[in-house]
C-alpha cells in the first residue's frame, strides 16, 4: 500500500472488493452463507462466520492502521483475548502486567487457569520481570498506558528482551487507538483492541480485533476464529467502519479536550492526584513521546475522600457515570466498583486503585462545559459539606 498518511488510511477501502455498483458507503452483507458458481468457483465469501464483505472491509481498515497484514474482527473485545488465548496449550506459561483491565484479568483467573494456563502477574516497569520467565513461558501480555493507572511501559526494549527468550509480546492497545500508538511496527507479535471504545467511537456496538504481522501466527488464529465462532456481524461491522471514518478527527479533539481537564484538576484543592500521561511530570511522559503520536484522551483522578466520589457520581450534569470509554460523550467510571470489581484486593491495592479514584473518559463536548461540570459538583458538595 501507498505510504498514506493515517487520516487518508481512515477513509481507505479494500479495492479487492469494490461494490459492483460504486456505493460508496460499503453495503451491509447481511447474508449467512454465499452461492457457489460450480465446483471450485467460489466468490472467495462461504459462510459469514469465515468470511463476509463488509466485515472484510472493517479488518481491511484495521490491519492498515495498525500496519498488520490481517486484522479479524471479533463480537467483542474479549471474544479476541480469549481466541489470542486459545493460541497457548495446557502446560503454558504467561507474563502477565499487573494492571489490566478487569475483564482479562477475570479471564486469565477464571477460564484460561482451569484450562492449564498459568499467569504470573508483575509490574512490568518496577518489577524484575527478566527474572520471571520460565522454560515454559509463551507470552508477555500488557496494556500501555495501563487502566485505568496509566502506567506506560517502552514497548520496543520489552520486546527485545520477549523475543529474546522465544515468546510472543502481545499488547492491548484499546486506550490510544492505532491513531495514537501501534506496537506492531514496535515489535509487538499481536495487537489487541476492544472496537467498543474508540475505534467505534459512538457508545453504539461492542466488538473487537486481534491485529497480526505474521503469516504463520495468522493461520493459526484464522484456524481458531473459524472454528470458534465469534465473528463480527455484518451490521456491527458496518458500524464499526464508519467510527473509523472520523477516527482522526475524534481522537485530536478528545485529546485537546482531555489536557484542558487534565490541567484545571490539577489546580483544584479537592483533587489529590491526576494521572495523565500527556502531563510532562507523568513518569511514562518520555516513553510515551518516543513510541506514541499521542497521549490519548483517559485520564485517572483521586479526590480527596470517599463521600465526595459518592456526590460527584449522583451531581453530574453533562457527564455520564457509565462503564466504557472512547466514545463521543464524555464518561465517568469507578473503577473499583465498575471495570476492576473482579480484580482481587491485594493486586487492587497494589496498583493504586483505591475508593477516592476516578476514570474520565474525555468525549467531544467543549472543554469548558465539562470543567463547569465537576466544578459544580466540587461546589456543591463544599455547600453541604463546609470545611
Ligand atoms: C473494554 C476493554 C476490553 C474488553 O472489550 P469489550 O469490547 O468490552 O469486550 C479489553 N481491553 C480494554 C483495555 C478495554 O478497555
Amino acid at each position: 500500500m501507498k505510504d498514506y498518511s493515517i487520516e487518508t488510511v481512515c477513509q481507505l477501502n479494500d479495492e479487492s472488493i469494490r461494490d459492483q455498483w460504486g456505493a460508496l458507503s460499503f453495503p451491509i452483507y447481511q447474508t449467512a452463507t454465499f452461492a457457489h458458481r460450480g465446483l471450485g468457483e467460489s466468490t472467495g465469501f462461504d459462510y459469514t462466520r469465515m468470511q463476509n464483505p463488509t466485515r472484510q472491509q472493517l479488518e481491511y481498515a484495521v490491519a492498515s492502521l495498525e500496519h498488520g497484514i490481517d486484522a479479524l474482527a471479533f463480537s467483542s473485545g474479549m471474544a479476541a483475548i480469549t481466541a489470542v488465548m486459545e493460541l497457548f496449550s495446557p502446560g503454558d506459561h504467561l507474563i502477565v502486567d499487573a494492571d489490566l483491565y478487569g475483564g482479562s484479568v477475570r479471564l486469565f483467573n477464571e477460564i484460561n487457569k482451569k484450562n492449564g494456563l498459568s499467569f504470573t502477574t508483575c509490574d512490568l516497569n518496577r518489577d524484575d520481570y527478566r527474572s520471571l520467565f520460565r522454560e515454559n513461558t509463551r507470552a508477555v501480555y500488557l496494556e500501555t498506558p495501563t487502566n485505568p493507572m496509566m502506567n506506560v511501559t517502552d514497548i520496543s526494549a520489552l520486546a527485545e528482551e520477549v523475543h529474546r527468550r522465544g515468546a510472543l509480546l502481545i499488547v492491548d492497545n484499546t486506550f490510544l487507538s492505532p491513531y495514537f500508538q501501534n506496537p506492531l511496527t514496535l515489535g509487538a507479535d499481536i495487537v489487541l483492541h476492544s472496537g467498543t471504545k474508540f475505534l467505534g467511537g459512538h457508545h453504539d456496538t461492542i466488538g473487537g480485533f486481534a491485529v497480526v504481522k505474521d503469516k504463520a501466527l495468522d493461520e493459526r488464529l484464522r484456524f481458531i476464529y473459524k472454528t470458534t465462532g465469534a465473528g463480527l456481524s455484518p451490521f456491527d461491522s458496518f458500524l464499526l467502519l464508519r467510527g473509523i471514518r472520523t477516527l482522526s478527527v475524534r481522537m485530536e479533539r478528545a485529546q485537546e479536550n482531555a489536557l484542558k481537564l487534565a490541567e484545571f484538576l490539577k489546580t483544584d484543592p479537592h483533587v489529590t492526584k491526576v494521572i495523565y500521561p500527556g502531563l510532562s511530570e507523568h513518569p511514562g511522559y518520555e516513553i510515551m513521546k518516543k513510541q506514541s503520536r499521542g497521549f490519548g484522551a483517559m485520564l485517572t483522578f483521586e479526590v480527596e475522600s470517599e463521600e465526595l466520589v459518592k456526590h460527584i457520581l449522583k451531581n453530574l450534569k453533562l457527564i455520564y457515570f457509565a462503564e466504557s470509554l472512547g466514545g463521543t460523550e464524555t464518561l465517568i467510571t469507578y473503577p473499583i466498583t465498575q471495570t476492576h470489581a473482579d480484580v482481587p484486593s491485594d493486586l487492587l491495592e497494589k496498583n493504586g486503585i483505591n475508593r477516592r479514584l476516578l476514570r474520565l473518559s474525555v468525549g467531544l463536548e467543549g472543554a469548558e462545559d465539562l470543567i463547569e461540570d465537576i466544578k459544580s459538583a466540587f461546589e456543591s458538595f463544599d455547600s453541604v459539606n463546609p470545611k
